[in-house]
């Protein structure tokens, strides 16, 4: 079935479907209700670009989900590279992370962080299922900076 079961995996309990972009404050309007049918736990999550130059935007959304949900992840990347001194997002490749710059995977000299299940993990030193690798490839940003490849992609 198109955008269910073609997609190699599950879209995780009440959130929004990954692959699309709707603002932070559109996805946890869409999200709030939905916690109390989660008798297993549940966060809900916004995927960020580096907003070291905007934690305004960041202190935004927070006080806009403070009083509508119980818990919120801030995904924003990480990863570095101490081969080439990279640090930001490494790219998705067919069974872990690289290094943008350097192409650099070894989990020895790199670290990549990815919210995995709720839980931040290491994919590069502890890799994860396939569906749940081309899940966390699929997803796309929920705040942009006008110049990233999200932004590319939605033109
Ligand atoms: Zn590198």
């Amino acid at each position: 079935m198109k955008d269910i079961t073609d997609k190699e995996y599950y879209t995780n309990s009440f959130h929004y479907d990954v692959r699309k972009a709707p603002t932070p404050f559109e996805k946890i309007d869409f999200e709030k209700d939905y916690p109390k049918y989660s008798a297993g736990g549940f966060i809900h999550y916004c995927e960020y670009p580096n907003l070291k130059q905007n934690p305004k935007a960041l202190e935004a959304v927070w006080d806009y989900a403070y009083d509508r949900i119980g818990y919120l992840g801030t995904n924003t990347p990480i990863d570095q590279c101490f081969e080439c001194g990279f640090k930001g997002e490494f790219k998705p490749t067919a069974k872990g992370f690289e290094c943008p710059q350097c192409g650099n995977h070894d989990p020895a000299t790199c670290d990549v962080v990815k919210r995995t299940c709720g839980y931040l993990g290491n994919p590069n030193q502890r890799p994860m299922v396939h569906g749940r690798h081309i899940e966390i490839a699929s997803r796309v940003k929920h705040m942009s900076l006008g110049n990233d490849a999200n932004d590319i992609a939605r033109q």
